[in-house]
């Protein structure tokens, strides 16, 4: 069996038999694959913390034809905040749930890897979680060739300024914004309202792939009602475009912000 190294990150753990746990890794170099940890709900298990959930850790495996064995994983980082407050800790389950259902096994995307380890950071520390994780999500769609149309009317195709708009809309189905004239989101149940700062929210956490919690704050005021409404809108298309739920979000969902 040939060994190989990557840089990964727990994204899900389940345990197996007495003392072993099966990981889901999302790596830089290989994508997403599981993996065995033997022994490492042992109390003295070398492995136990390097092999956490959410933690970014460089492993050494020994490659096997369907699961491959942890020899060793080093931790590179453990996000120590998110294990300090639950709706972070909820959030950040949720970014992971929400790639590896994006992912297929073995694509391989590095831009992706370091998009979630960044996420994963500014959801740890960031005054605003919420907006981190917009940010992840569009992010995430615009690399994986899903980024919703957010600077025209889908329908009519005139450009959309949140400075002149009124009310418009986030359709799931047609993939985009629509217009004020063309917004119905009171009828439409495909339709998600925004309000002018909901989509200024989007168009600008969208047009950033390299941001930072200071840049998360200052994008706009702090408006909880727009916030909410970006959120809603994002989370109705991504319910689009999965065609299901996420276990996660119940769990979000039940978790009060604290932050
Ligand atoms: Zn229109």
């Amino acid at each position: 069996m040939a060994d190989f190294n990557v840089d990964a990150i727990v994204l899900r753990r389940s345990q197996y038999g007495e003392t072993d746990n099966i990981l889901t890794l999302y790596s830089r170099e290989r994508g997403k694959f599981s993996a065995i940890a033997k022994g490492a709900r042992k109390a003295i298990s070398r492995l136990s913390g390097a092999t956490e959930l959410l933690t970014r850790s460089r492993f050494a495996l020994a490659a096997a034809r369907n699961l491959q064995i942890v020899r060793q994983a080093e931790v590179v980082d453990s996000y120590p905040e998110l294990r300090h407050n639950l709706y972070r800790l909820a959030t950040g389950l949720y970014a992971a749930e929400l790639l590896s259902a994006f992912v297929t096994e073995e694509d391989v995307n590095p831009e992706l890897f370091d998009l979630l380890a960044s996420s994963l950071k500014m959801i740890s520390v960031a005054k605003s979680v919420d907006r981190a994780a917009r940010w992840f999500e569009l992010n995430l769609l615009d690399q994986i060739g899903y980024l919703p149309v957010l600077d025209e009317c889908t329908y009519c195709q005139i450009s959309v300024n949140p400075l002149l708009a009124g009310i418009t809309s986030l359709s799931a189905s047609q993939g985009g914004v629509l217009c004020t004239r063309h917004a119905h989101p009171e009828t439409s149940e495909d339709q998600s309202r925004l309000d002018p700062d909901a989509l200024e929210l989007l168009q600008r956490l969208s047009s950033v792939s390299n941001a930072n919690d200071d840049y998360l704050s200052r994008v706009l005021d702090d408006n909880k009602q727009s916030d909410a409404l970006a959120a809603i809108a994002l989370r109705r298309y991504i319910r689009f475009r999965l065609d299901r739920d996420l276990k996660s979000i119940a769990f979000l969902d039940s978790v009060q912000e604290s932050t």
